[in-house]
């Protein structure tokens, strides 16, 4: 049987571009991408790019307090959303265009369509055509949810936020993830009153419990007003704002309320499931370790396989699909130890295992300090910092590694590698120090402050 194309990928985001792009320029296979939206998707257009943008920007009110202290003579003057958000726009059409370009110049064919599996070799876009292909690749993400909130309509998501014509004075943000994490600190920086209601003990579940801890004092002390255990009840129109009524028993009017309550995989109205592709609990397919579906010729991968939900996942899971099919090197992609940083105020950068998680595993030995770092010590500031190595009782390897401090996710690429290599904490420690530096801690800490036998 002759198809139009070796490959067609459904989706223009960070797994599928790369798997394009490589199976056509380094394999000569013949690819074709459709993309309904923007490309580069999530990452580029509504996600970590425009994000990490935000980030700098919000930071710019704090250096300047500090440089005040370091003797400059500078003062903050107002932030101007509408000269940022113009830069940012055009910063991304202009990645837009690479993404675009990759693809041409790599010989795919693309279709600014919305495409839907009609079976196993076929797919059907929504300009009216109809191609064939050997192998599907459906890489179409995930996008944000709200819960069911009474009044839960008048909420923004993440994806309205990179959007908005001006800044809220005031916000409140639900939720404890990564990202209602990370845009309470943007917002707050950028001068917008952040208030953050998460309906759990304390954010950034999953994380080590001393790093989400200092994090969490961190955005308090900065003047961020979260209040855990906490949750919408009610939610309605108040002239511009939105009147809130909350689990508290508070009620108070916001400019906006933007809900970071999860995201959920984009598998509606694509066929999948009548072709035979099977969709788990949340939405996401279901896809076996080289990410093939129950339909052989059907694979997925990145976000709307829902298994680490991390541009740099999804593009390794795209490599490794194009190895598995393309090049005849069956590869799994590797789940193991993926370092990761949220973009919060301190950041933190995490590898390997919590100390709780560590801890249900053996016997560990945990190794942590928390110091006031120089830099803003010196310009006045109580900001604290900490380095924590979770070792094993046992083989001496370190098992975690978390950092919470500036920088924090640069820091934690590096540490990463040396526990993919599975260093032990004696390999560490041989490693001299640079000094003066807040990282030189993750070699210098001499005595465990905890052992669990
Ligand atoms: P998360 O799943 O991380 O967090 C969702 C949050 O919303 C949790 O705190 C959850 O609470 C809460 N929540 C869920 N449902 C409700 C509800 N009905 N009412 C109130 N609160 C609710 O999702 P995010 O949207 O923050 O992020 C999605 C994914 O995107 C992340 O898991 C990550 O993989 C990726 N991401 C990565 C980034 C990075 O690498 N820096 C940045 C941004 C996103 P509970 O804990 O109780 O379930």
């Amino acid at each position: 049987m002759t198809f139009d194309y070796d490959l067609f990928v459904i989706g223009g985001g960070s797994g599928g571009v790369r798997a394009a792009r490589v199976a056509a320029s380094e394999t000569g296979a013949k690819v074709a991408l459709a993309e309904e939206d923007r490309y580069g998707g999530t990452c580029v257009i509504r996600g970590c790019v425009p994000k990490k943008l935000m980030v700098f920007a919000s930071e710019y009110a704090g250096m300047v307090e500090d440089a005040q202290s370091y003797g400059w003579s500078i003062k903050a003057g107002e932030f101007d959303w509408s000269i940022f958000k113009g830069k940012m726009d055009a910063e991304l059409d202009r990645l837009e265009g690479i993404y675009r370009n990759l693809l041409k110049n790599a010989g795919v064919t693309t279709f600014d369509a919305r495409a839907k599996i009609v079976d196993a070799h076929t797919v059907a876009l929504s300009s009216g055509e109809t191609v064939t292909a050997k192998h599907i690749l459906v890489a179409v993400g995930g996008r944000p949810v709200k819960p069911d909130t009474m009044g839960a309509e008048m909420g923004i998501t993440s994806n309205d936020i990179f959007l908005l014509d001006k800044l809220p004075e005031s916000i409140l943000i639900v939720g404890g993830g990564y990202i209602a994490c990370e845009f309470a600190g943007i917002l707050h920086g950028l001068g917008v009153k952040v208030t953050q209601f998460y309906r759990g003990a304390q954010i950034l579940r999953g994380f080590d419990d001393e790093a989400r801890g200092l994090v969490a004092e961190e955005m308090v002390q900065h003047g961020i007003d979260l209040h855990l255990g906490t949750n919408i009840l009610e939610m309605h129109r108040d002239g511009n704002g939105v009147r809130v009524k909350a689990s508290n028993g508070t009620e108070r009017v916001f400019d906006q309320v933007m809900f970071a309550t999860g995201r959920a995989p984009n598998t509606d109205d694509l066929g999948l499931e009548d072709v035979g592709v099977e969709i788990g609990r949340k939405g996401e397919i279901l896809v076996d370790d080289y990410s093939q579906t129950k339909v052989p010729s059907i694979y997925a991968v990145g976000d709307v396989t829902d298994r680490a939900n991390l541009t740099p996942v999804a593009i390794r899971e795209g490599m490794a699909f194009v190895e598995t099919v393309f090049k005849g090197n069956p590869t799994k992609p590797d789940h193991e130890l993926i370092p990761t940083a949220i973009f919060t105020q301190p950041e933190m950068g995490t590898v390997g295992l919590s100390e709780e998680d560590a801890r249900d595993a053996g016997p560990v030995e945990i190794y942590c300090t928390s110091f006031r770092p120089m830099q803003t010590s010196f310009a006045g500031r109580s900001d604290r910092v900490m380095m924590k190595l979770v070792v094993c009782g046992e083989t001496r390897k370190v098992l975690g590694c978390h950092i919470v401090a500036p920088g924090a996710g640069e820091m934690i690429q590096l540490a990463g590698i040396a526990v993919k290599m599975g260093a032990t904490k004696e390999d560490f420690d041989r490693t001299v120090a640079v000094h003066p530096t807040m990282s030189e801690e993750m070699v210098t800490m001499k005595t465990p402050v905890r052992i669990n036998r």
